[in-house]
């Protein structure tokens, strides 16, 4: 409790994002409208939020079923090139089970493989 407090009280950005998360991509919809008119927004805000789930979906999906197993872990999580290189480092999913506070996930022999930590 005392460290959930804790939390809240160093991140107010992230408080506010979460009170306030519908604020984002309403801007985010809105300036592009500005910027480009109806094609912009078609474009620019819904086909790139489409296809970002998408590829959120592909890796959670496919990398279970498709690749290699560097780590030994309790799911099926596997790693994908293919998928990895298509969602800029997130198919290295057998990497994200086995270290999930790393942000880095194309980890490997200490080398990076990733897009995700250029
Ligand atoms: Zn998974």
């Amino acid at each position: 409790m005392e460290l959930h407090k804790r939390l809240r009280e160093a991140y107010p950005e992230l408080r506010f994002l979460d009170k306030y998360n519908l604020l984002p991509p309403t801007v985010l919809g809105l300036a592009v409208y500005l910027f480009g008119g109806a094609s912009a927004l078609f474009i620019g805000f819904f086909l790139s939020t489409a296809l970002l789930y998408h590829g959120t979906f592909t890796v959670n999906s496919l990398t279970h079923l498709f690749g290699r197993r560097r780590y030994v872990t309790t799911d099926t999580s596997r790693n994908s090139m293919l998928i990895a290189l298509i969602t800029m480092g997130e198919g290295w999913h057998n990497n994200h089970h086995y270290y999930m506070a790393s942000t880095r996930q194309g980890f490997s022999g200490g080398k990076s493989t990733s897009l995700t930590t250029l």
